[in-house]
């Protein structure tokens, strides 16, 4: 029997890529419409090379068109923004995702201000990050749309519940405070310079980790009956004697002491992970009604 307190962010994302699939088949009958993404690989990275190649698969198997293109980790700034160029202009592409991080010679913010907001699918443009703040119809980044999912999904109405978010970076804590803040929670956005984090967190009714640090959220933190979600994903030393030189993943939440209090909590691995490829695939299905001018399946 699955565990009711658990939030399960990989089956949440295994029927929302099926569901998915389904729109993009639709589209692609009724309208002739299959959205297309293209991923930017520039360098070997190793976690690169995964995250590349599984997007590329997943956005296959939704029955959309996989672009790759792959640059030398010699490549300039110059050559990188002209393939952005390219890919702004093809009409068979509406979602481009450049893989960061990029190497030192290629100025980051150079290449995501390139790129067409509209065909922005990791939402990261400046003008995304400002129609999302203002209340405008954006392109949203995909990991904290999917915490935002799992939360409605669970919790239904969010208005009024006090939210804290942990971490304030541009791709997951601020657009996430931006989220719940659209949905009418009264959120605070807690960084390394909070004082008496634990006390911030046991006022919440919705706590979203998203630090970096190994369980630093510790059990104590969480409010009776909150609902945690945990972006963090940290690699760390498997427990001894079994597996030495061996790592695990694990959260910025200590999960087996926070689920007693929690009321729903995600795992890791298995919870926000799976999500974020999935909303990669919900904002390319996005652009490409958007830019096509049909109505995007509800
Ligand atoms: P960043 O390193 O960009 O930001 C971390 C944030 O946490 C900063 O705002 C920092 O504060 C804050 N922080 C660091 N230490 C503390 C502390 N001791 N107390 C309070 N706040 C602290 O990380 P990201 O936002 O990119 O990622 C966060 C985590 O989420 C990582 O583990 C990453 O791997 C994971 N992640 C997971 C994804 C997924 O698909 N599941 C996708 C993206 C990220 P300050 O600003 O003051 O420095």
């Amino acid at each position: 029997m699955t565990d009711p307190k658990l939030i399960d962010g990989k089956a949440f994302a295994e029927n929302l890529r099926a569901r998915l699939a389904r729109q993009t088949a639709a589209l692609k009958a009724e309208h002739g419409l299959i959205p297309g993404l293209a991923a930017v690989l520039v360098g070997n990275d190793p976690a690169s090379e995964v995250y590349v190649r599984s997007k590329g698969k997943a956005t296959k198997e939704a029955g959309m068109n996989s672009f790759e293109h792959r640059l030398p980790a010699t490549a300039g700034e110059a050559e990188l923004l002209e393939l952005v160029r390219l890919l702004n202009a093809d009409p068979a592409v509406h979602g481009i995702l450049v893989q960061l991080p990029l190497p030192k010679q290629i100025r980051e913010a150079a290449v995501i201000d390139a790129i067409d907001p509209a065909k922005d699918v990791d939402g990261f443009h400046v003008v995304n990050a400002g129609k999302l703040a203002t209340g405008g119809e954006g392109m949203v980044p995909c990991t904290p749309l999917g915490c935002l999912m799992l939360l409605k999904d669970r919790l239904g109405d969010l208005s009024g519940k006090r939210a804290i978010v942990l971490g304030r970076s541009n791709i997951v804590g601020k657009p996430m405070a931006q989220l719940l803040l659209r949905e009418s929670c009264t959120v605070t956005i807690a960084h390394s310079r909070t004082r008496d984090l634990a006390a911030e967190c046991r006022r919440a009714e919705i706590v979203v980790a998203a630090v970096g640090k190994a369980e630093m959220v510790k059990g104590d933190w969480i409010g009776e009956g909150a609902t945690v979600i945990d972006v963090g994903i940290n690699r760390i030393p498997a427990p001894a004697p079994d597996n030495p030189g061996k790592t695990r993943l694990v959260g910025d939440v200590a999960f087996a002491e926070a689920k007693p209090r929690a009321a729903g909590i995600t795992p890791v691995p298995g919870g926000i992970g799976p999500m974020t490829i999935a909303c990669l695939l919900a904002n390319t299905l996005t652009a490409a009604c958007r830019q096509r001018g049909v109505p995007v399946p509800g």
